[in-house]
């Protein structure tokens, strides 16, 4: 049995439900159907929190209404009585009624989460009218997590016991990525994006031979077409390619989702829900393949240079206060780099955080802030593309391991 994701952007209105009933009917006999909320859906419901819990009448009617618009248009041109789907809707009207009482991070996922419920509650009922003998199934009572609210970690023993035991190797059932359950009944979300880690979860749990991601994009290229004119597709990587893509920043894999398949050997393919006769990329156990270059690019990068203010080496005791301060204001670490005398660290930009962070630091360092940088990250470089990529732009810092570059730069072309 198979494990079939569908993101936001291939069940963003009537036609992409459609296109995702024909995939399903020509390539999935038995299997499971992780499903995305539909288009910009998540981002519309954290508006609707925000308008929430400020308790700002207006902004809650305004943003219900762009959500019930939206949905409703898909489903009268699907055609049916979508009950379900209106019952969800009548369900997140009733809970906004109340006051909030509870933190805010749980209060999001009680809500956000309606988004995957209501794209599965749609996207099962069309499936069931064209003929496919669908079960929906609600993620919340397979997928076990703990407390953290939307970042739930999830209870893998639970977890395998419950989807062991819920799904049938011989069915096809659909259900929500990116939801889970904390242990008292409430609803816990993995993580923006968290949908492919979903489809990973399952398909390990029930031992798939595969997962496939249908995006829209043709698989895996080796850059981003938003940054690089000549893109690639990259047809087999290896788990640890995609772990490091996925880590350094290229967005089409969830992080979090290759580990439990490598795990246990299953392939994840990234294919396109334009073109469903492509092949796109295979992700396995493969031969490492040298030959092509892969750039991730991130902009809008900090670097932060700390010298100790008593004079004395980076050690120990530094990097410890250091890394603690870091974590302390949540603000993540892209890249690092020590001297004797000082440490460096590229991070994105945060306005809201990277201030008072500074703060705590210069008690210690003297403290050194350069923005408006880019981190170019490439993986399996050679000399010709490094100094291809820094065509118009001043290095600042570079670190090489085996197989892979970091480069910060400033851009001098403007
Ligand atoms: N709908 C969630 C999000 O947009 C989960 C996902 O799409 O993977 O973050
Ligand atoms: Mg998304």
């Amino acid at each position: 049995m198979n494990v079939f994701k569908f993101g936001e952007a291939s069940v963003k209105d009537a036609s992409g439900v459609r296109n995702l009933a024909s995939i399903v009917q020509k390539q999935l006999p038995a299997g499971v159907i992780v499903v995305s909320a539909m288009g910009k859906t998540t981002n519309a419901l954290e508006r609707l929190v925000q308008a929430y819990r400020s308790q700002q009448a207006d902004a809650i009617q305004t943003q219900l209404q762009t959500l019930r618009t939206y949905h409703e248009s898909i489903m009268q041109e699907l055609g049916g009585s979508f009950t379900d789907a209106y019952q969800t809707f009548a369900q997140l009207e009733k809970s906004l009624d109340q006051i909030p009482d509870e933190t805010y991070d749980n209060t999001y996922d009680q809500i956000v989460s309606l988004g995957e419920i209501l794209s599965t509650q749609i996207v099962a009922e069309y499936l069931k009218q064209t003929g496919v003998p669908v079960r929906w199934v609600d993620a919340r009572q397979l997928i076990r997590t703990d407390a953290t609210f939307r970042e739930g970690r999830v209870n893998w023993q639970e977890t395998e016991q419950r989807i062991r035991e819920s799904v049938s190797p011989n069915e096809i059932i659909i259900t929500q990525g990116f939801i889970g359950q904390a242990p008292g009944g409430l609803t816990t979300t993995l993580g923006r994006e968290g949908s492919d880690y979903t489809a990973a979860i399952f398909a390990y749990c029930l031992n798939a031979t595969g997962v496939t991601i249908w995006k829209d994009v043709p698989g895996v290229l080796n850059a981003d077409p938003k940054w690089f004119d000549e893109t690639v597709l990259l047809p087999k990587i290896t788990y640890q390619d995609a772990i490091e893509l996925a880590y350094y920043g290229a967005t089409v894999i969830h992080p979090k989702t290759i580990k439990p398949l490598q795990n246990k050997s299953i392939p994840l393919y990234v294919r396109s829900f334009v073109k469903p006769e492509e092949q796109g990329t295979a992700i396995g156990d493969y031969e490492r393949h040298l030959d092509t270059p892969s750039f991730i690019f991130k902009i809008d990068q900090v670097l932060i240079s700390l010298h100790p203010n008593d004079f004395s080496f980076i050690a120990e005791e530094n990097l410890s206060l250091i890394f603690g301060q870091f974590a302390q204001a949540g603000v993540k670490i892209n890249l690092m780099q020590n001297t004797a005398i000082s440490f460096s660290v590229v991070v994105d930009n945060n306005p809201a955080r990277i201030p008072a962070l500074l703060k705590h630091l210069q008690e210690s360092f003297r403290v050194n802030y350069n923005d408006g940088l880019e981190l170019i990250t490439i993986r399996y470089y050679d000399q010709s593309t490094i100094d291809r990529v820094l065509t118009e732009k001043k290095l600042l810092l570079e670190q090489k391991s085996r197989y892979t570059v970091q480069l910060v730069a400033k851009d001098i072309a403007a």
